[in-house]
């Protein structure tokens, strides 16, 4: 990268747990931009909404929800220490607890919400106004950022998928089974593709990455000829 290319943005979606955090993650550190972690941030109204008892087992009061939607304040603050952003939810560090099953149940039941989403994006499209991002989500490519200059859609095999979110819920201490994570894994792509409102979908000029059987070191060299190209354009039309 040259200091004057003009920075862009990259629009990261696909399906559940196919690994486009770690990636996008890998992108920003590469090329020194902003990241983004869209999940978190539907995963930190739902944690406000399960503390409140706004949503319980019993089911959803969506009146209910969108008349506390302004008391939801979230924040990404970087850790010097693990070198990530950390979500903070009314200025509490939330990052461990939005990751857990209980939130992952009930977080597609909340962003499939009109009032929920609009005020998550109108965050979003804030934090990318001056580009050099990347931001992974569901709706990136196609609401958030639809003239993104790099947009990509991620998938893999829901098998791989499940052992991969498995292993990592294993190793940062949670009681879960492989079942129940496929089960969770499969019913949100179900519901995210399904909803009204900004359903998950392949952005008609987004390309497509299946990692199933891909190193995140292999993914990376797939992106950095992706991204050569669109800087190379830019160049030329300079
Ligand atoms: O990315 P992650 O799996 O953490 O996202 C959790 C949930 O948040 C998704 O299953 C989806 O329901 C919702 N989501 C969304 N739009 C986004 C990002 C996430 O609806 N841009």
């Amino acid at each position: 990268m040259k200091m004057t290319d003009k920075k862009i943005i990259i629009a990261i979606d696909g399906y559940s747990s196919t690994g486009k955090s770690s990636f996008a993650r890998q992108i920003a550190r590469k090329l020194s931009y902003i990241y983004v972690d869209t999940g978190a941030m539907y995963r930190a109204a739902t944690l406000f909404c399960l503390k409140y008892n706004i949503i319980s087992d019993c089911g959803l009061n969506v009146d209910k929800i969108i008349a506390h939607l302004k008391e939801i304040n979230i924040e990404f603050v970087f850790n010097g220490a693990t070198r990530q952003s950390e979500t903070f939810l009314n200025g509490e560090n939330v990052e461990n607890k939005i990751r857990n099953i209980e939130v992952s149940n009930h977080v597609s039941a909340i962003s499939a919400i009109p009032e929920v989403r609009t005020q998550m994006v109108a965050l979003q499209q804030e934090m990318g106004k001056n580009k050099g991002i990347v931001m992974d989500g569901r709706d990136i490519g196609t609401v958030v950022f639809p003239d993104a200059e790099i947009k990509i859609f991620m998938t893999a095999k829901l098998k791989i998928r499940a052992m991969r979110r498995y292993n990592e819920l294993i190793q940062s201490g949670n009681n879960v089974t492989l079942q129940e994570i496929e089960k969770n894994i499969s019913q949100r792509d179900y519901t995210d593709s399904h909803r009204d409102t900004s359903p998950l979908k392949k952005a008609d000029d987004a390309v497509i990455l299946d990692n199933s059987n891909m190193s995140i070191a292999e993914q990376m060299n797939w992106f950095e000829k992706i991204y050569q190209s669109v800087i190379e354009k830019q160049r030329n039309e300079n």
